[in-house]
């Protein structure tokens, strides 16, 4: 089987249908920012996605970045630095981190964010301050539209004269002797679809194409949230039946095409769950995002069952949903008037669908949900009996300077049960975001960024943490890919 494949490659290795110097697949943030990163480093550079459009999960993300010292810390004068980003990130991923990505990746966050600015992708005047993170450092894209990355990104390698080929899946990584990665065998669904047309790297409609890199290949294929047959072999707990918030084309053929010549892989079976998993709509919609942005940060989550608090709000998303499965059912998100109102949007477009309900009293809200009379109006007195002290809760959550009583109504309800929604494994890289093989050593060709990498979270990982290391690890990937001397 070796011999044979040896074989191909070798008789391919001398039929090239095209050649350039940086071949990048997958069309996120990670892959597009490692494509113009090897473009500005002076190499010629492809793009392959295996979907119609570009973008992946980046493009219907929420757009939230999280950075410590970010340009908006600076101007409200919170107080945050790359040590105390660190330290959050070890504590949510249970230590099974590998603190020298981490270091890196807490030490260019915050160019990130800027240098996403300095390609026209604009911010609201909020910073956020998510589950797990000591102090708010979450900026977003205007509207949550993690798709303005994607047309920035896009727009810029176009300027560079970077094509972007659509409906190409990666099959195969194609190796030299020396195990050198030296290329890729795609297959093409239909015509081929690029940014430019420029016949050198302008490649026809086939089956199969074998396209050489001179210097490296730079995967960026994303995580595994939708390839329900690998993530359930992960953890066997997360079949079909738990939905996911991801896009379609979220699926593992990129990590195997490494795990296949020997890439080491690190973490696949800690497998993250949105807690804001709305029960009442599929995938990630707006029910989600006003669990996410409203009702952790200013509501509380209660068991239906026994109308009590199940869990610090404020945790990591692993703790939360842990917290929501035990139960066995879903829990019900809940929040006054005054907490509503950062997503007002969301709330508006959910009452009509009834995601979210409306309730004059917590006693309606308590008889609607089943709930043990009397005790949702008992669980509230004690939680906003809390917001006035500066101790912690039983769960351990401390008061904020803005923490608020629930006592304005209306109330609002929304239903929650996690859903898949991160895959913090993937392969091991090392600093120089190359791929390390299962002895520990660079594979010699083939550099990795975003989703489809591991060990940044270890156990699990802090919101708005995802976007910026994509962006870090993606510079990082195609500044270092256009280095490598080209091959024999
Ligand atoms: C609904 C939602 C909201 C989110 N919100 C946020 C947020 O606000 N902040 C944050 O930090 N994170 C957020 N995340 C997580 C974040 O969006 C992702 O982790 C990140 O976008 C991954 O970027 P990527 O470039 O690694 O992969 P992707 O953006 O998923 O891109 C990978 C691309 O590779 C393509 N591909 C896959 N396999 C192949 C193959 N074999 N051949 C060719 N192409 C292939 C895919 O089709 C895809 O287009 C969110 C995720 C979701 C699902």
């Amino acid at each position: 089987m070796d011999t044979n494949r040896k074989i191909t490659d070798e008789h391919k290795a001398a039929n090239w249908d095209a050649s350039t110097d940086v071949i990048v697949i997958g069309s996120g943030a990670a892959g597009l920012s490692a494509a113009i990163e090897a473009r500005l480093a002076g190499a010629s550079v492809m793009v392959f996605e295996k979907m119609p459009a570009t973008g992946g999960n980046t493009r219907i993300s929420d757009g939230g970045l999280s950075a410590p010292d970010n340009f908006m810390q600076k101007r409200l004068g919170v107080v945050d630095s790359p040590q105390l980003f660190h330290d959050d990130i070890l504590q949510a991923g249970l230590g099974l981190n590998h603190p020298d990505l981490v270091a890196v990746f807490a030490r260019h966050a915050a160019e990130a964010i800027d240098w996403i600015w300095s390609l026209g992708v604009r911010y609201t005047g909020r910073l956020d301050q998510f589950g797990g993170h000591s102090v708010p450092r979450t900026v977003t894209i205007k509207h949550n539209a993690g798709h303005k990355i994607i047309k920035a990104l896009t727009t810029r390698c176009d300027q560079l004269g970077v094509p972007i080929h659509t409906r190409h899946t990666l099959a195969r990584l194609v190796t030299g002797n020396s195990k050198r990665v030296t290329g890729v065998c795609l297959s093409c669904k239909t015509s081929a679809s690029a940014s430019t047309s420029d016949p050198k790297t302008d490649i026809s409609a086939g089956r199969i194409r074998h396209i050489r890199a001179d210097r490296a290949v730079v995967l960026a294929t994303g995580g595994f949230g939708s390839d329900v047959a690998f993530r359930t072999c992960q953890a066997p707990r997360l079949d079909e039946t738990i939905g996911t918030t991801n896009h379609q084309g979220a699926t593992a053929e990129g990590l195997t095409a490494a795990l296949k010549i020997h890439a080491m892989p690190l973490h696949l079976s800690w497998i993250q769950l949105g807690p804001w998993g709305c029960a009442d709509e599929t995938g990630y919609g707006k029910g989600a995002r006003f669990a996410s942005y409203s009702v952790f940060p200013a509501g509380i989550l209660v068991d239906p069952a026994t109308g009590s608090r199940i869990v610090n709000e404020w945790a990591d998303r692993r703790q939360r949903s842990d917290a929501i499965q035990k139960t066995g059912h879903a829990c019900i998100g809940i929040v006054d008037d005054q907490g509503a109102k950062k997503e007002y949007d969301s709330l508006r477009s959910c009452l009509k669908t009834s995601k979210v309900r409306q309730f004059d009293t917590l006693a309606d809200l308590g008889a609607e949900c089943n709930m043990p009379f009397g005790s949702l109006e008992q669980t509230v007195a004690d939680y906003n009996l809390w917001t006035g002290q500066h101790r912690p809760d039983r769960f351990g959550k401390r008061p904020k300077k803005h923490t608020i009583p629930l006592d304005a109504p209306p109330f609002y309800a929304v239903r929650l049960w996690p859903k898949v929604h991160y895959t913090p494994g993937g392969l091991h890289i090392d600093t120089h975001a190359r791929v390390m093989d299962l002895s520990h050593h660079p594979i010699s060709g083939l550099f990795a960024a975003g989703e489809v990498t591991g060990g940044i979270h270890g156990a699990g990982r802090l919101g708005g943490c995802a976007l910026t290391e994509c962006i870090v690890f993606g510079r990082i990937a195609g500044q270092n890919a256009a280095a490598i001397p080209p091959g024999p």
